[in-house]
């Protein structure tokens, strides 16, 4: 960014970029992606969803592009991204690498400190933050959980299962392994799954029990602490996306 003279990730027409380096972009509509990147021999084409309603998340979809555009042009001819390839959880691969370059694109690690601190963590702290950056909401989350001021723990459900979960060095609750087992009842993932529920902003912080995902230890009583979960849930996958934290 600095190499164009530019301080905020926000002033960044991805367009322009995009086709400065030598790629070509497209909105139409996608079945089952959200984008895609086809390499040719000359220059590249990346088909962004055109149905992605949400501004942020379309801006973060062409970073994402981007960087297996810069990073991945020897490796791949041919590649579709879905709300899966977009979260971050697994590891060491390429969609990793996509995605952290999304992220640093859109989100340079000091401002995003300077824009967390002293701020009490929410919703409405996460909904801030990627209409600041213009990005997407569980970019937002991703980015949050590394460098934010309040310790949160993630949980990946896809299908009524979960599928990954992660939860800060050093934290001093640990959580029940879901993997592969439906979210448990009393969370509100599982409100997703049983009964199609989605709460709307204003109720989307929701009071839990500790013992709803974490374990609780035998002298530990569920009145004495106070978590909450936050769903950023994507019907159109089957996928929800649990932030879950302590108030002290
Ligand atoms: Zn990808």
């Amino acid at each position: 960014m600095n190499e164009c003279g530019i301080s905020d990730p926000t002033e960044i027409s991805l367009d322009l970029i995009v086709f400065g380096r030598g790629a070509t972009l497209v909105e139409k509509q996608l079945e089952n992606s959200e984008g895609r990147i086809v390499f040719g021999e000359k220059r590249a084409i990346i088909t962004i969803n055109s149905d992605i309603a949400y501004e942020g998340k379309k801006r973060f979809v062409i970073a994402h592009e981007l960087g297996h555009f810069e990073m991945h042009r020897h490796h791949i001819n041919i590649h579709h991204d879905t709300d899966a390839t977009l979260e971050y959880f697994k590891k060491g691969n390429q969609e990793t690498e996509a995605n952290e370059f999304a992220s640093e694109l859109l989100m340079p690690e000091n401002l995003f400190i300077a824009e967390c601190k002293g701020r009490k963590f929410g919703p409405d702290l996460i909904r801030d933050l990627a209409s600041r950056f213009k990005t997407s909401i569980t970019s937002i989350a991703y980015k949050y959980f590394e460098l934010g001021d309040h310790p949160i723990c993630l949980c990946y459900s896809y299908d009524n299962a979960v599928r990954y979960w992660k939860r800060p060095e050093n934290y001093p609750h640990f959580m029940k392994n879901l993997t592969n087992l439906a979210p448990p009842d009393d969370s509100v993932a599982s409100e997703f799954y049983q009964d199609k529920r989605i709460y709307r902003k204003e109720y989307s912080k929701q009071q839990i029990w500790k013992s709803t995902w974490f374990e609780l230890k035998s002298w530990e009583n569920d009145n004495d602490f106070k978590f909450y979960e936050y769903c950023i849930v994507t019907p159109t996958y089957n996928t929800v996306l649990s932030i879950i934290w302590e108030e002290i």
